[in-house]
């Protein structure tokens, strides 16, 4: 593993060479030469499909992208590569959990706990199954101080309870919830726990076997991989009972009008012609990412997120709403809507950003309309902040003309 240096790193991402200040990682993040090459090999190179074809061009293809699946077990350390189905993202895995696990499993009166924090993507899939089946989403409310409060869920959890959905890490506070205290909590009434990885890990990879975590959820695209590409775990038990749910070529070994055979796990989840080449450039990423000194990367972008923060709080009227130690910072000027300095920076080349973040009861509990948010990783330089402190300060000086 190579020592992490942030100025050869930032060299792998040809897009940081923009004149746009990248701050809105926690959107998508900008992909590396290593991603971007496997891509274009695939589609200028090769680009049979997988799994269709006798070609040994087509067998190796199959192979590349297996190794992609053992590359993302070993990720999160799931047990076997068998664990993982692709998914179009975050969104999609959570849909897919909530249609063909929970679906079957919940009763009228059944109860979904769902945290306040939660982006729209752990909190849709699962008001739509509550509607389905008459089972109630029960809402986790976030605290004054941002965080949740594990007294709180243990009132919540009873027998009635069969899941519990919760993110890694908010995409807007950068609140990073005790997940092996919640999960054995979770699992002390029997019921199961749907964590949302899709911010978390990229700062903060965990290990799905030692946190005994039943469903994990992340997107490829947040992870310097590339976009409609997704990732579910789910203990090998809990897929055993789940019924495929797009039905569609290579999900079945035989069918007639009457009948048809799922395919084996995970193949009976992943109906139609896969992402190859989004499978076979996150391979790529996932091999890159084994040659950083990760901790260190992590290390400099807290930093960068301290330096910002320090700059910004010696502004007047700067309200914070980020977790301490976040990799991303959100936050309000008193007295100015987020939309007006949000354009302001935008007409900068700043980008980052304003709004609600797909955290609509998020915002209502923090009583706002939205705010503006920067997010960070190890591409990004001090360089990049001092930037924007400038074009903040700038916009203040005119909002408050
Ligand atoms: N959860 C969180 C915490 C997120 O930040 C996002 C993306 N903003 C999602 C879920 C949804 O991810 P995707 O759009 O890639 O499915």
């Amino acid at each position: 593993m190579d020592h992490f240096n942030a100025a050869s790193f930032r060299l792998a991402f040809p897009a940081i060479r923009s004149t746009t200040v990248f701050l809105d990682s926690a959107a998508t993040a900008l992909k590396p030469v290593a991603m971007i090459s496997a891509s274009n090999n695939y589609y200028s190179l090769s680009g049979s499909s997988v799994y269709r074809g006798q070609s040994s061009e087509s067998l190796k293809l199959t192979r590349d992208f297996e190794q992609g699946r053992i590359r993302a077990a070993k990720f999160i350390n799931a047990p076997c590569e068998k664990n993982i189905i692709w998914t179009r993202g975050t969104t999609e895995s959570i849909n897919l959990i909530a249609q063909s696990y929970f679906r079957s499993v919940l009763q009228p009166g059944d109860e979904i706990i769902v945290s306040e924090i939660e982006h729209h993507s752990n909190l849709l899939p699962w008001i739509m199954l509550a509607q389905q089946t008459g089972a109630k989403v029960i809402k986790w409310p976030v605290e004054n101080d941002l965080t949740l409060n594990i007294d709180v869920l243990k009132s919540k959890l009873s027998p009635k309870c069969k899941v519990v959905a919760i993110t890694q890490m908010s995409n807007v506070t950068g609140y990073q919830p005790d997940l092996l205290a919640i999960t054995q909590l979770v699992h002390q009434v029997g019921a199961r726990i749907v964590v949302d990885g899709a911010q978390g890990v990229v700062h903060n990879p965990l290990d799905v076997t030692e946190l005994n975590i039943d469903f994990y959820v992340f997107s490829a695209h947040k992870l310097y991989g590339p976009t409609g590409l997704g990732v579910c775990y789910g203990k090998m038990e809990l897929l055993e009972q789940m019924p495929p749910w797009h039905g569609g070529g290579k999900m079945l070994t035989e069918v007639t009008f009457e009948h048809f055979t799922p395919a084996p796990i995970p193949q009976r989840f992943e109906a139609g012609t896969p992402n190859i080449a989004g499978v076979i450039a996150f391979s790529s990423v996932l091999e890159w990412l084994e040659t950083i000194d990760l901790s260190s990367a992590e290390a400099y972008t807290r930093s960068l997120v301290e330096h910002a923060n320090s700059k910004l709080s010696s502004l007047p009227g700067f309200i914070a709403y980020s977790a301490p130690h976040s990799p991303l910072l959100s936050f309000n000027f008193q007295g100015i809507h987020h939309s007006d300095l949000g354009v302001l920076l935008t007409e900068q080349n700043i980008a980052l950003r304003y709004g609600q973040h797909c955290a609509q009861p998020l915002m209502d509990a923090l009583k706002v309309s939205g705010c503006l948010r920067i997010s960070m990783m190890p591409y990004n330089s001090l360089q990049d902040i001092d930037t924007f402190i400038d074009a903040v300060t700038f916009s203040l000086s005119l909002l408050n003309d």
